[in-house]
């Protein structure tokens, strides 16, 4: 791409937007050139307004000049793509305005992700669901639009399940959450809830997990619109003391009884979906990894397999219930938020859609 895409973060002084500002340095299809946040930050610089908390790397010096704009259209009028990291209590109206000020709009929030007109999108998953985007735009009457990435749970859990679906059938899954602190945002939990502890509720969390799998893992056609996957989903989420990196144990039934270990494994180690082909900027080399060490995925050793955009699998076994478990792991601010979402707006870009 000869010129840049100019973007702007919304939500930029967040745990997710300080996210997107890191991976959008150097980017090769997009510029950083705005950045918002509330309204209290008055247009000071993003370095005066804002403590960099991303361990090991710095404030970039492009974000640490730029004004902390509110999240107008109008304040950020150089953006044809606006990366939203914004809470969900006021995400909505936002990210409609720029929509309907012809921005393409790529969501970390999750007001529109079960929408009947708006994709929510992994791309290794439903990258076709990106055609919704022309649906939306007549429905909806904006030239812009918005597209949506998943829960951080959501996330790795369908990554694990797309290639088992397409290769068995996938009835059944049973998924239970170890969530890092830093999904609840900054600061998050109050350190004398969270430290020594493990807490057994993550509001709406598992709701999302469970409507978000069957929207992604199901269809998308012109004119019908989507149709959800026919797969039961129970997922129970806890949060416990890791700062980055949601681990989970998944029990699943296969559309077949009589597939082996080594086809699933076979199947998730030659998983090379639509961004690998298209060999997309943020995708990472093998979107899954299978680790076949005993104790592994761990949080701490893996969150940062392909640059934080790798699933990693293992401990795969026979389960007495369902018929297969496992462990995998995403890192959720990077595959789960930022970096999903960065993913996706360069397979928009690269559909033509954007
Ligand atoms: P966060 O750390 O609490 O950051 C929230 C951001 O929104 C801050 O930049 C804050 O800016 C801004 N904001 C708050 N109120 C605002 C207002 N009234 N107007 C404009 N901006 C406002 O939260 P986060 O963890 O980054 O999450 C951001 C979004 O991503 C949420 O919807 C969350 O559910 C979703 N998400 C998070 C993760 C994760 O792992 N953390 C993963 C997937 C999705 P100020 O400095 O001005 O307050």
């Amino acid at each position: 791409m000869s010129t840049r895409i100019p973007v702007a973060v919304l939500g930029a002084t967040g745990m997710v937007g300080q996210r997107f500002i890191e991976l959008l340095q150097g980017h090769p299809w997009f510029e950083l050139v705005a950045l918002a946040a509330s309204e209290k930050h008055g247009g000071r610089s993003y370095a005066q307004v804002t403590p960099w908390r991303l361990p090991g790397s710095e404030m970039p010096t492009v974000a640490a000049a730029l004004p902390v704009m509110a999240c107008r259209p109008e304040a950020l009028p150089a953006a044809k793509i606006v990366f939203s990291a914004l809470p969900a209590e006021i995400a909505g109206d936002i990210e409609a305005d720029f929509a309907r000020a012809g921005v393409a709009v790529f969501s970390n929030a999750k007001n529109y992700r079960m929408a009947a007109d708006v994709p929510l999108i992994v791309p290794e998953v439903n990258a076709d669901h990106a055609a919704a985007i022309v649906q939306q735009r007549k429905q909806r009457g904006w030239p812009g639009c918005i597209v949506t990435n998943a829960n951080c749970s959501a996330t790795p859990l369908v990554m694990a399940l797309k290639p088992l679906q397409e290769a068995f059938g996938v009835r059944k899954v049973l998924a239970t959450t170890l969530q890092a602190i830093s999904g609840a945002g900054y600061p998050g939990l109050p350190s004398y809830d969270i430290l020594d502890n493990a807490i057994p509720y993550i509001g709406g969390e598992e709701e999302k997990m469970e409507s978000e799998t069957r929207k992604m893992l199901g269809t998308w056609e012109e004119g019908r619109g989507f149709t959800d996957a026919p797969l039961v989903v129970s997922a129970q989420c806890n949060r416990v003391a890791t700062r980055e990196g949601h681990l989970e144990c998944a029990s699943i039934e296969l559309g077949r009884d009589d597939v082996n270990p080594e086809e699933i494994i076979a199947a998730w180690e030659q998983f090379t979906p639509e961004p690998q082909r298209l060999q997309l900027p943020s995708a990472p080399q093998s979107a899954l990894v299978y680790r076949h060490e005993p104790d592994r995925p761990q949080t701490l050793r893996d969150r940062n397999a392909g640059h934080g955009m790798t699933v990693t699998l293992g401990r795969l076994r026979r389960c007495p219930i369902l018929g297969y478990k496992f462990v995998l792991l995403g890192h959720n601010t990077i595959r789960g938020a930022a970096g999903g979402s960065l993913l996706n707006a360069e397979l928009c870009v690269s559909k033509g859609l954007v």
